[in-house]
């Protein structure tokens, strides 16, 4: 059998540590080499000229078919992915939910059924451990050696997925002793309720509420107290969407000290304000996610901690509800479920708001979407355009611009976040493994292309950011 060839002639690649010219050639599923190529016998010339080459970019924090507060995320591994797709991922690591106190082994049967034979790009796990029961302490091995490397972790939504900080500090020892990653949503989870319950009975029961509720040193609290918590277990912590400047310098404040701790945050807390969640009825609504929208003053912070890399990554969270389940919550914001559909628009978002405006470099956006997103959730195979790398490559035109919205989303829900703005640069063609995903506003693979990704363990600390 001859595997497929294909040659991307005339691009400029860009690496997390500078952008050069080159043609990149695809054979079979990988990348066979980089750099001034002629055309072998038999490779489809694909005319790449005036557009940068990206590697698939990553989104390490996905929620897709999710249940949360009796509903479900609206989109499946099919629909999610081919958002993904359209906005240059070639790869996601999803959340599997714990559901039953013994065992993890079955939400991520439950979820690994979800996914196969459904996704359009690759995709890997992150197990979500809502019990830290002894039977699930035990089963963390087995998540480990089935490709599942990272366990996270809530420190809110107190009587539902949050843990005790014991049992979170019995994770982060069980975590450190198989190598593995621990994860955290930090939020102090008693002072939620308390604010919640108190808001509620003061009548301020709108969307904006929910931020107030959850205001920003509740998020620095928990950041500051699992950052501690890591660094006496000594296990490796991970700070899933940080929000804020105050809970980013605790990170840092950790990372001073010599701890193993970094985090993210999400395309949603750079770009969108508090003021959103001001919109009239279920507008308002579609904005609440947890932790909260900040006020603007945070964006040049966030952006300056992205930069120099305390936060190694920019995910999504991506965790859609359309405008029906949101609306369960007008007269109540405690009841809106929590999540924002973003899978799409990250490179678009980071690239006009953090390239173009000047907060970061392209290579930082490589960086902190893939580069380090790979090395940092064990992909092995991923993050760079590099021979014997998967051929994950997004073909992406700086002067061809994109409306947002409806017309042009993906996404199983019924209103974007940025309907009527246009992005100054779009994704022309996105390939996983080789193969052609996303083609200029088509998506061309059947669901099943993507496939399952056991990730590995080597978690490589003191990654110098570029
Ligand atoms: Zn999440």
């Amino acid at each position: 059998m001859t595997e497929s060839t294909t040659l991307l002639k005339g691009g400029r690649v860009v690496a997390a540590d500078g952008e050069y010219d080159a043609d990149v050639l695809v054979v079979g599923e990988q990348i066979a080499a980089v750099g001034q190529i002629e055309a072998p016998d038999g490779a489809a010339v694909v005319d790449v000229s005036g557009c940068l080459l990206l590697p698939g970019l990553i989104d390490n924090h996905t929620h897709l078919t999710m249940p949360f507060m009796g509903m479900w995320s609206q989109d499946d591994y099919d629909t999610g992915t081919q958002a993904a797709a359209a906005g240059g991922v070639t790869c996601i690591v999803d959340f599997a939910i714990q559901s039953d106190p013994e065992s993890l082994q079955s939400a991520l049967t439950e979820w690994q059924g979800r996914a196969a034979g459904t996704a359009h790009v690759d995709y890997g796990f992150h197990m979500a451990i809502t019990a830290a029961t002894p039977a699930a302490i035990e089963d963390m091995a087995v998540m480990v050696d089935a490709g599942v490397a990272s366990f996270k972790l809530f420190m809110a939504y107190k009587g539902a997925l949050m843990v005790r900080d014991d049992e979170l500090a019995m994770a982060m020892e069980r975590a450190r002793d198989l190598g593995a990653l621990t994860m955290v949503h930090a939020e102090n989870g008693d002072m939620v309720d308390l604010l919640v319950t108190r808001a509620r009975g003061e009548g301020n029961t709108s969307a904006v509420h929910h931020a107030l509720t959850r205001p920003e040193f509740v998020e620095a609290e928990a950041t500051g107290r699992a950052a501690r918590i890591a660094e006496y277990t000594g296990a490796s912590l991970f700070v899933v969407h940080v929000t804020c400047a105050a809970a980013a310098a605790e990170i840092e404040a950790a990372q001073q000290r010599g701890a193993r701790v970094s985090g993210e945050t999400c395309t949603q807390y750079l770009v969108n304000t508090i003021d959103d969640l001001r919109r009239p009825g279920v507008e308002g609504c579609r904005y609440i996610c947890s932790p909260p929208l900040r006020d603007t003053a945070n964006h040049a912070p966030l952006w300056d901690y992205v930069g120099r890399g305390v936060l190694e990554s920019v995910s999504t969270d991506h965790c859609p509800f359309n405008d029906e389940q949101k609306s369960r919550g007008l007269d109540d914001f405690s009841l809106v479920p929590n999540g924002l559909p973003v899978i799409q628009h990250r490179l678009a978002k980071l690239w006009d708001e953090g390239v173009m405006a000047g907060h970061i470099t392209p290579s930082q956006l490589v960086d902190r979407t893939s580069t380090t997103v790979a090395r940092r959730f064990g992909l092995q195979a991923k993050g760079s355009i590099t021979p014997g790398k998967d051929a994950d490559i997004v073909v992406f035109d700086p002067a061809a611009p994109r409306a947002y919205g409806v017309a042009n989303s993906f996404m199983n829900v019924d209103y974007d976040l940025y309907e009527g703005e246009t992005a100054s640069a779009s994704v022309r063609h996105t390939y996983c493994r080789g193969t052609l995903v996303y083609d200029q506003g088509e998506i061309r693979t059947a669901p099943g292309h993507g496939k399952y990704v056991a990730r590995s363990l080597s978690v490589p600390e003191a990654v110098t950011a570029p």
